[in-house]
């Protein structure tokens, strides 16, 4: 650490993403000092479904090693992390999805992802809460779950890595000004405060996009996998409008997860009952018993969502010595180590895990103007 300098590094955001950062570098043996402003994260408002997806190479590329770095962690990991390899059970309500299913099959399995097609009956012995009439379903093995702000808790007691509860007002290259007007130092900054970047940089293109998530009561073994329809497949990247979409997650608590909604050009918190209605509406046409349970808590959430839905990930190609984990949309949590992994190797100068092409910030920001 040169003189003058706080730490090696400044990581702006203590959510999954700058944690996972945070870790990373720590356990290069980088002094590491995360500044948090304590806001509402999506990290806490998500679901922590971990999870494959393929709709397209880079999207399939980071979520699928990111997965494998989740199974290596998970032995590590507390239980207050409350991880689980219970799988994902994508669901074909009829014969056009279950089309849907059969290319996303193949397409998994060219990659060497472990998953399985289930026929409507097989479907039903694997989850009897599931309706009648459904075609068939995806089951994808190696897919999960974790609580995420307890992972993110966890990776920050790595040695090495300070932590100080303060809002960063304005960020130039490896210099950040406190809301207190102080200015702080390192050889590299890293942004990574998800929907907030924008206010930081205000040439991010990020835009929040809400979700709505409830919360059942305890009513243990009602299902084993993660269920989600495939029509999420369409309605998640739904550019526009609102969307709903079958989202139903058991918690090692005997509790149900439910989802998903996805809304732009909101950034009012509220629970809006119009939308919490249709999403478990929606629910309830896969799950019919779900109409029977004692919802306790339904709340909101902002992804951080990019115009073509991938991260921003690499050094600023306009700030010198700022680096960006930004813009993870709704898969943040599957693809923090991922990002991290892709970050530290940029910053070490060395080859990357997976090609780091995709989610350079240039692709929106334009060249580098400097070597
Ligand atoms: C409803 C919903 C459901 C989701 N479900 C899933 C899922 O099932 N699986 C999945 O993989 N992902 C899911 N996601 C996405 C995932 O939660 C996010 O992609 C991920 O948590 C982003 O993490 P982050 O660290 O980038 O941002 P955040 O968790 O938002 O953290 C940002 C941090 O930055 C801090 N900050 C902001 N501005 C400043 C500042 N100026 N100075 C200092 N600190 C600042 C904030 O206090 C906050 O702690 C979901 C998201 C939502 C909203």
């Amino acid at each position: 650490m040169n003189a003058g300098q706080v730490a090696d590094v400044i990581v702006i955001g203590a959510g999954i993403i700058g944690a996972a950062c945070a870790q990373a570098l720590a356990r290069r043996g980088l002094q590491v000092l995360v500044l948090d402003a304590g806001l509402p994260g999506a990290t806490a408002a998500g679901m922590g479904h971990l999870l494959v997806l393929d709709d397209n190479p880079a999207e399939l590329a980071l979520s699928q090693y990111s997965l494998q770095r989740w199974r290596e962690t998970a032995a590590a990991l507390p239980d207050s992390c409350a991880y689980r390899g219970n799988g994902t059970l994508w669901l074909a309500a009829n014969a056009e999805e279950m089309a849907v299913a059969q290319s996303k099959y193949l397409n998994l399995q060219a990659h060497g992802v472990a998953c399985e097609l289930v026929g409507g009956n097989a479907l039903r012995q694997r989850e009897p809460a599931l309706r009648e009439g459904l075609e068939g379903g995806l089951l994808i093995h190696g897919d999960g779950i974790l609580y995420a702000p307890e992972t993110a808790r966890w990776m920050l007691e790595t040695a090495n890595i300070q932590q100080r509860r303060a809002r960063v007002s304005e960020v130039e290259g490896n210099r950040v000004r406190l809301d207190d007007g102080h200015w702080l130092q390192a050889e590299a900054v890293i942004l990574a405060n998800g929907v907030q970047a924008s206010e930081l940089c205000p040439e991010l293109p990020i835009e929040p996009k809400k979700g709505h998530l409830l919360i059942t009561d305890r009513y243990p073994g009602k299902i084993t996998h993660t269920l989600v329809e495939l029509g999420y497949v369409t309605s998640a990247h739904n550019a526009s409008g609102p969307s709903t979409a079958c989202n139903i997650q058991p918690r090692p608590t005997g509790q149900l997860f439910i989802g998903a909604s996805r809304q732009f050009g909101s950034r009012d918190p509220q629970v809006e009952g119009w939308m919490l209605a249709r999403m478990l509406k929606r629910a309830v046409e896969y799950m019919p018993g779900l109409a029977q349970l004692n919802g306790i808590r339904a709340w909101t959430g902002f992804r951080a969502a990019s115009p073509d839905g991938l991260p921003l990930v690499g050094q600023h190609p306009q700030r010198q010595g700022l680096w960006l984990a930004v813009g993870h949309e709704g898969l943040g949590v599957t693809t923090a180590p991922g990002t991290a992994d892709l970050l530290v190797a940029q910053l070490f100068d060395e080859t990357p895990p997976l090609a780091a092409q995709p989610y350079l910030p240039q692709r929106f920001l334009g060249e580098p103007v400097y070597a």
